[in-house]
């Protein structure tokens, strides 16, 4: 019988339809070509002059800004949907409304090797990425402008990924997005409610059940939601109450680290590097919300497409059960285990 299963946080409905269900394995995507390095590539080292220059840059003591030299760069995205403007003007046509799109939009490099993603590179320069999303959290946060900051990464053509050199992106925006808000008023619910944080309550609940855990470490763990919403959506979160991701402590940067490069290394080695979403859910800058949000990392395969259902009902059809997607990942994750033992 085909299950509705409930998101505690939001409330949402999902179907997880067992009878069209799927081995994991079946996602296993076909094998492609490698990743050819383009000779004009604008995040490659000595193309730097192809992007507006850097906002950050960490790089070799005496290396010239805006030039090679560089391990990790920041520069602002050339296609921006938002703009940092001193005041923004709002205006009606009739009885619609219109605002200047506020905001930053930046490109995070991970790295001058124009083939290396997240599961390739050195677990130091992984390290360096965080570093990275903390310095640009910061820079951002305190701008009076700005009430969110979205941390993301799309892996893929698929997911929307346009220049094959792997980056991160940074959107400051002066709005609230609205499938964060739906998670926010969740979170508020169950605060008001009396029972806390709903998100530290499914960290005690997914490690009492374990059957939906695929790794933890000593600061993070990472879990497949009870009701996720697509095939092997998993959620990377803090085991310290924490609301913003602008909080992140110093020594929660190696464990984040780890979690994140060994979850993405077990896509790419059990479903052959699938394309992907991932982004962090950070409480919203101006807002109080310490006790009722936790921030957390989703990550989102691209391996269905969402059709008609999917758009028109505002709901999702997932066909692999959250348990089968996490034990398959946790094996990936055993095997890499015994292979560096
Ligand atoms: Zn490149
Ligand atoms: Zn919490
Ligand atoms: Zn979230």
């Amino acid at each position: 019988m085909p299950q509705l299963r409930q998101d505690l946080i939001t409330g949402r409905w999902v179907a997880v339809a067992t009878e069209r269900a799927k081995r994991p394995d079946s996602f296993t995507q076909a094998p492609r070509d490698a990743v050819a390095a383009k000779d004009i590539c604008p995040f490659c080292p000595g193309n730097e002059k192809m992007t507006p220059p850097e906002v950050l840059a960490y790089r070799e003591p005496g290396s010239a800004p805006n030039g090679p030299g560089w391990w990790l760069r920041v520069v602002p995205n050339l296609y921006a949907a938002f703009r940092l403007e001193p005041d923004g003007q709002t205006a009606h046509d009739g009885v619609f409304e219109q605002r200047d799109a506020i905001g930053a939009c930046e490109v995070l490099i991970s790295s001058p090797d124009h083939r290396a993603t997240t599961p390739l590179l050195p677990r130091h320069q992984v390290e360096e990425i965080v570093q990275s999303y903390l310095d640009r959290y910061h820079a951002h946060q305190r701008n009076p402008a700005l009430e969110y900051v979205l941390i993301l990464y799309n892996h893929g053509r698929p997911a929307g990924a346009s220049l094959e050199h792997p980056h991160s992106q940074l959107y400051a925006v002066g709005v609230v997005p609205p499938a964060f808000q739906e998670e926010l008023a969740g979170a508020q619910r169950h605060l008001a409610q009396g029972s806390g944080c709903v998100f530290c309550r499914i960290i005690t609940e997914e490690r009492r059940a374990g059957a939906r855990i695929i790794m933890e470490n000593e600061a993070f763990l990472v879990f497949a939601p009870y009701a996720a919403r697509t095939p092997f959506e998993t959620w990377i979160i803090p085991k310290r109450h924490a609301a913003s991701f602008g909080d992140l402590g110093g020594r929660e940067k190696a464990p984040l680290a780890e979690a994140l490069q060994r979850t993405l290394k077990a896509f790419r080695t059990g479903l052959n590097d699938p394309p992907f979403n991932y982004f962090i859910h950070s409480a919203p800058l101006k807002a109080r919300v310490d006790d009722a949000y936790h921030w957390h990392l989703e990550i989102i395969p691209k391996l269905s497409i969402a059709a008609g259902f999917e758009m028109g009902a505002g709901m999702w059809i997932n066909v692999v059960k959250p348990e089968d997607a996490a034990s398959f990942l946790r094996q990936q994750i055993t095997v890499e285990d015994r292979a560096a033992v």
